[in-house]
């Protein structure tokens, strides 16, 4: 039976992963790297794991499930030494499965090394071929992730630059990399910057994560994010960091970082995500203002973008959902029927305060519209008198190829169906989404052109249309 998580929001796109490395010789960092995954959890919730070293190979623990269930006072205390990387992940290539749990660790020309991947490689399926002809290498997982770590155990080079840019020139798609050997950690982020990827200085050493929230939880301070098409070195002789001149000059950054997976306390692109949202809100009062009595956000993924659109506004914001905050991971069948179970467990409407009113009801973002469709359900039941669905980012009419689990295109109801349609679906009383422009002004940066695919059909890259996570799995039949 394929086992799927629903963890927070069955009918959001699904995060890809998060990952965290530690350099930090004068201390045992397997603890470290714990507490940088914990805060990393939102961003995949099938499987952690750490890898470390004390200079004498990588030990290793990986399992299924959420960080606090893999790891233990007892398991932690195995993994010794200064150097490690952690893994946390949602499958966006091969299935969910112990064997695919990272970090990975293999042998090749530089000995051991162990890499994290967050991202998705489109051309994972060539390069398999590929490799095994170049380097006879042999895969046992299904994961693209085995793939690039084939390639930096194999490339060609004489220093991890070297190798990065032999790397980088062959991979086509999202890869934010921690990689780490006995005595070095290395971090690299792609040439198009799809995945955030973050550099930290700890009193005695040094931390990447894929957000910065990591780092504040570790108490390390953040020196800057890591560019497109950088790697950086850390060892004993410090750190050094390299561009590949194959590099695009602009990020072309995930937005949907922005809109809902990084938390709100992250920084992306120089912005704290949370006041990137309620720009975000503020804008789509502007595109589609209306009158009501009452601002409501879903709670928690769309408070920040509520909060920009009641200012906007001048309605005052409202709690009036109340999330169930000890919903925790369950894995169930994607069916209908759990499905509005599992949102009728999470979100609980006060009549108290609905009961009579004009509600402005704000999402962050719509996939199936399950979820929407139920929360109107209850707000009506609620005694609400009008509900206007406002949805902080456009129609999302395309699949992702780049580690965002989006659903098929046949489920995604924007391209399938007109926004009145949809409206009449959730009976809403009106229902607007932020344009494209609007996206665009309310995440405006110099440095980065973003990837909005999702929105637009126009990938940073040319993709494969409908590419299945399965993939790889499929053609070795694990
Ligand atoms: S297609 Fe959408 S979800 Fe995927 S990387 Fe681009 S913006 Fe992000």
């Amino acid at each position: 039976m394929t086992k799927i998580n629903y963890f927070n929001r069955p009918d959001k796109p699904h995060e890809e992963c998060g990952i965290v490395g530690v350099y930090n010789p004068k201390k045992n960092v397997a603890k470290d790297l714990f507490f940088g995954l914990f805060s990393l959890q939102h961003r995949g919730q099938e499987s952690a794991g750490i890898a470390t070293s004390s200079g004498f190979g990588i030990s290793l623990e990986a399992n299924m499930g959420l960080v606090s269930q893999v790891f233990n006072e007892e398991n932690i205390s195995k993994l010794q030494g200064g150097i490690g990387i952690g893994h946390t992940r949602y499958s966006t290539m091969g299935g969910s499965k112990k064997n695919n749990a990272q970090p990975l660790v293999t042998s090749g020309l530089r000995g051991e090394i162990a890499i994290g991947h967050n991202g998705n490689v489109i051309n994972a399926s060539e390069l398999r071929e590929e490799l095994a002809i170049e380097f006879g290498s042999t895969f046992e997982r299904s994961s693209d992730t085995e793939v690039i770590l084939e390639m930096f155990a194999n490339a060609p080079g004489k220093n991890w630059f070297e190798i990065s840019s032999y790397v980088m020139r062959r991979l086509k798609g999202a890869y934010s990399l921690v990689v780490m050997n006995d005595n070095e950690l290395i971090a690299i982020r792609d040439p198009l910057g799809i995945r955030p990827l973050c550099l930290g200085k700890l009193e005695d050493g040094w931390v990447v994560a894929s957000e910065s929230s990591a780092l504040d939880n570790l108490g390390a301070e953040f020196i800057r994010e890591i560019e497109n098409g950088e790697t950086l070195v850390i060892n004993s002789d410090g750190i050094k960091s390299k561009i590949w001149n194959g590099s695009s000059k602009n990020h072309k950054m995930c937005v949907f970082e922005h809109i809902y997976f990084a938390r709100p306390d992250s920084i992306l692109n120089g912005e704290l995500a949370y006041e990137t949202r309620f720009r975000l809100g503020s804008q789509l009062f502007k595109e589609h203002p209306v009158e009501a009595d009452i601002v409501v956000g879903i709670p928690d993924s769309s408070t920040p973008h509520a909060a920009g659109l009641a200012a906007e506004s001048k309605i005052p914001y409202s709690d009036a959902i109340i999330r169930n905050r000890y919903v925790g991971r369950t894995f169930i069948n994607p069916d209908q029927n759990s499905r509005d179970t599992n949102v009728a467990n999470k979100f609980n409407p006060m009549k108290e305060i609905i009961q009579g009113k004009r509600l402005i009801v704000v999402d962050d973002s719509i996939v199936r519209s399950t979820t929407i469709k139920k929360v109107i359900a209850m707000l009506r039941k609620a005694g609400a008198k009008e509900i206007h669905v406002r949805v902080a980012s456009p129609p999302i009419k395309s699949t992702c190829h780049f580690g965002v689990d989006m659903a098929t295109l046949s489920q995604l109801i924007a391209a399938n169906k007109t926004i009145d349609e949809i409206r009449d679906l959730i009976q809403a009383d009106s229902l607007a989404y932020l344009s494209v422009e609007g996206l665009e002004k309310a995440t405006k940066s110099k440095k980065s052109e973003y990837c909005k695919g999702c929105f637009t059909g126009k990938y940073p890259i040319p993709v494969q249309l409908e590419m299945d996570k399965l993939t790889l799995e499929k053609e070795i039949k694990i």
